[in-house]
């Protein structure tokens, strides 16, 4: 018996189409999904032509920013208008690619908060982090930049754990390695918020696929997973959501 209600999350990166819109739309109304949050992250643009049914629509990133001369960005009341209702903030490629760091990435997690959404905060050590052994203190100092920021308000985000030697690289870590990633974190958090921490969900994500979900969300304190590139897929996806109901 799950502890927590069980979250599945698609993230299609900047992938998919209107037409990928419609197929998984179609998909998911034809199964019963009844114990699982199942979450869709199109590209932005595509959000609009979202109807969420079944399932809850997730935008990829958001302005820290209210409004305002920021070009191309696009804040959390437009966001809101569109049915969104869950933001990934700090993804790895975010991080990496578009220099965010601990600072912005709380930045969004207040705005995502403030305006009632709920952010989904990824965190992962790189490949050489995690050979240098020291990892966990890695992860806790990026997950403990945002408690710092929020307190309390941790009770309404979800948790992503994404180690980045697993994303896109078909490398998935074991039941165990997330297992005791996922283990270790709630116990930190668990120090200053102990009911909190019992309370949150906390995801998996890196190359989760239809053939290794059920034993990835066996695990404890594992309450599903946030999928890339198994999310283009609605067969794929539909049966890593079927692995985590
Ligand atoms: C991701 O980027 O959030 C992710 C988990 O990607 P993939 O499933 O493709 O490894």
């Amino acid at each position: 018996a799950h502890v927590r209600r069980p979250m599945v999350a698609g993230n299609w990166k900047m992938n998919g189409s209107k037409a990928l819109v419609s197929a998984m739309t179609q998909s998911l109304s034809e199964v019963s999904l009844d114990n699982v949050d199942v979450v869709i992250c199109p590209p932005m643009p595509l959000l609009a032509c979202v109807e969420p049914n079944k399932f809850y629509l997730g935008a990829q990133n958001v302005s820290q920013y209210d409004a305002g001369a920021y070009t191309g960005e696009s804040s959390t009341s437009i966001l809101s208008e569109l049915n969104v209702r869950y933001v990934i903030v700090g993804h790895s490629e975010r991080r990496e690619l578009f220099a965010e760091d601990d600072q912005v990435v709380v930045q969004k997690v207040q705005a995502v908060l403030n305006a009632g959404l709920t952010p989904i905060v990824c965190f992962g050590e790189s490949l050489k982090v995690r050979e240098e052994g020291n990892y966990l203190e890695f992860l806790y100092a990026q997950v403990d930049a945002v408690l710092n920021g929020i307190g309390a308000k941790i009770k309404d985000c979800v948790l992503a754990y994404e180690p980045i030697w697993a994303i896109g690289t078909g490398n998935t870590a074991s039941p165990e390695q997330a297992q005791q990633v996922h283990a270790k974190v709630r116990e930190h958090i668990a120090q200053e918020y102990t009911d909190i921490a019992a309370g949150l969900t906390i995801l998996y994500g890196g190359s989760v696929n239809a053939a290794n979900a059920a034993e990835l969300f066996s695990q404890q304190d594992v309450d599903g997973g946030l999928v890339g590139g198994a999310s283009l897929k609605t067969d794929d996806f539909i049966a890593i959501c079927q692995a985590a109901n």
